[in-house]
């Protein structure tokens, strides 16, 4: 499904990612853990569109297409998304414009029909509901002065209302507490565990994967994957820190 291949990319003339090679086959859960600066959210970025991100070599697939030739719109158009480290936070639009706008451009985009105001409202509620956030909360400004549990939370209710065939979630448990990062997880499991969807998860820490089990760990360091395995590897990171576990 996801098929990143000797990834080199570069920030600002600055190699970053030196040769990531990737296969996040339909029906997997992928996690991608690694220190501090070794490149997890470039990967995010690059594989995003962001500009700035300048791929230098290789190749990253999605569902057989060539997601680096796509513009950023056309990559949420093929059914991924991305949640970010650092949620933006949009003063001037609620989070309900936004997220009806960011459905019914995607709707567009395939040539299927609008939601209307009320067909939305209803699965915008549903939806909320599913990750016990009040919709009331939807009404107000994108992230301004949300709190970061209610970040990630609104950021669920956005995956759960796009309904991605993959999802690339970059440091999705940083800042959550104990409450949220079980909703959290909850609504990773609940939209996106489907043998015919993905997820790339990247984490620096262990806790998430209590909650959304992978399917393979991978270790980033230095812009390369060195390591993999299964489930049993992030518990080993967790425990011995990622110089032993690396080494
Ligand atoms: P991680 O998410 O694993 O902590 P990042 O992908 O954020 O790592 O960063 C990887 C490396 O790239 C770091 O050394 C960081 O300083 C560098 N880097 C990231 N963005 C930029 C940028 N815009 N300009 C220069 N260096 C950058
Ligand atoms: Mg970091
Ligand atoms: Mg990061």
């Amino acid at each position: 499904m996801l098929d990143i291949s000797n990834l080199h990319a570069a920030v600002a003339g600055k190699p970053i990612l030196n040769g990531v090679t990737l296969h996040v086959p339909a029906g997997e859960v992928h996690a991608i853990m690694g220190p501090n600066g070794s490149g997890k959210s470039t990967l995010a970025y690059v594989l995003s569109g962001r500009p700035g991100y300048e791929v230098t070599d290789g190749s990253a697939m999605f569902d057989g297409q060539d997601l680096i030739a796509l513009a950023p719109h056309e990559r949420a158009a093929a059914g991924l998304f991305l949640g970010f480290q650092y949620p933006v936070e949009i003063p001037g639009i609620s989070y309900l414009q936004f997220l009806r706008e960011s459905l019914n451009s995607q709707r567009r985009s395939r040539d299927e029909a609008e939601l209307s105001g009320a067909e939305f409202i209803k699965l915008a509620r549903e939806q909320a509901a599913l990750l016990g956030m009040d919709a009331e909360m939807l009404k107000r400004p994108v992230n301004v002065g949300f709190s970061g549990g209610e970040k990630k939370r609104a950021e669920m209710v956005q995956m759960g209302i796009m309904n991605p065939k993959f999802a690339l979630l970059d440091e999705t448990d940083s800042g959550l507490d104990i409450d949220a990062l079980k909703a959290v997880g909850a609504g990773i499991n609940r939209i996106m565990r489907a043998p015919d969807k993905g997820v790339l998860l990247i984490t620096h820490y262990q806790r998430l994967l209590d909650y959304v089990e992978p399917d393979r760990v991978h270790v980033l360091r230095g812009g390369r994957i060195v390591r993999s395995g299964g489930p049993e590897l992030a518990l080993e990171l967790e425990r011995e820190g990622y110089a032993e576990a690396a080494a």
